[in-house]
């Protein structure tokens, strides 16, 4: 049981931060910061972030930055969150148009305290990038909007590419990891919009390293799978700090290799696997790999 990173993800840290020094995400990096939005990509000082942004690809956090949810994995500030900001669908349009990014990941932090969740200034964001972007692809990673089937319904009329909902972790852990949240709420939602909308993608991701067993691991992405899951991201868990959940282990790259081809045996369509993995790690990819580019 350690947060003590082991020195070969150290390692792989360090190389991947190597390509944060370049052109394209230096112009991102200003867009992001004149607009003052929110990125994932930079609160959580992702160190993916050279090579996505080099890609045309970023993770953008809408309604705010504070969370109605504590989960003990996530370093995102659980209080009363402000009003919606109504001018964000069209600011975020405008830098995406800026910032010639090919494809967008919307995330947000859960807004129990809004009655549909959210949901419509989600829908409001999609529709804006794309009147503004000509062929930019879009994918929602949305809370599970307390199981509401409207206000999925309202998501996916905005025509996302993808639909993402994350799982996070298997079931025996939610109630010490994700908590408020619910494991068969979460698979629901993902059927649910595989019935609404087949042709949108749907996608999910699991972090490693929180206690979780090989079995139990095995048995969360057969159930993803068997809910209509095409997509799947597996990372390492890191631990935001000491008062979260502590990191209970750290799987090999070769670990995440056998996971993925176990992942593409069960039915997924396309897997990013791998310690530096983040859910909208290379989404843009992972799209592409599903449609057969
Ligand atoms: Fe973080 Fe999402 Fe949990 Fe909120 S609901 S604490 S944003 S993981
Ligand atoms: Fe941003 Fe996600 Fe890429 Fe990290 S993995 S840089 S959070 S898009």
């Amino acid at each position: 049981m350690t947060n003590q990173i082991p020195d070969w993800l150290k390692k792989l840290v360090a190389a991947s931060k190597a390509s944060l020094h370049n052109g394209s995400t230096a112009c991102v990096d200003k867009t992001l910061e004149e607009g003052k939005l929110n990125t994932v990509c930079h609160s959580a000082r992702c160190p993916n972030r050279g090579e996505c942004f080099s890609k045309g690809e970023t993770t953008i956090m809408i309604l705010g930055d504070i969370c109605t949810r504590g989960c003990k994995f996530c370093a995102v500030n659980k209080a009363k969150p402000g009003p919606v900001d109504l001018e964000e669908p069209a600011k975020i349009a405008q830098a995406v148009k800026q910032m010639n990014i090919k494809y967008v990941v919307l995330t947000s932090p859960t807004r129990d305290d809004l009655p549909d969740g959210g949901a419509a200034h989600f829908a409001q964001v999609i529709t804006k990038i794309k009147e503004l972007n000509y062929g930019v692809k879009v994918e929602p990673l949305i809370p599970d909007f307390q199981g509401r089937a409207d206000s999925l319904k309202t998501v996916l009329a905005a025509k996302p590419s993808v639909l993402a909902h994350n799982i996070e972790t298997v079931p025996d852990l939610y109630s010490r990891v994700r908590i408020g949240a619910d494991y068969g709420r979460s698979l629901a939602l993902i059927k649910k919009s595989k019935e609404l909308a087949p042709d949108i993608f749907t996608k999910s991701g699991i972090m490693l390293g929180l206690g979780e067993t090989d079995a139990q691991l095995k048995q969360t992405m057969k159930d993803l799978a068997a809910h209509g899951c095409d997509l799947l991201t597996l990372g390492q868990y890191l631990a935001p700090s000491n008062a979260h959940n502590l990191v209970k282990r750290y799987p090999l790259p070769q670990e995440y290799k056998e996971w993925e081809a176990y992942g593409l045996s069960i039915g997924f369509k396309a897997i990013a696997a791998g310690p530096l993995v983040r859910s909208s790690y290379k989404a843009g990819e992972l799209y592409s790999k599903a449609i057969g580019l």
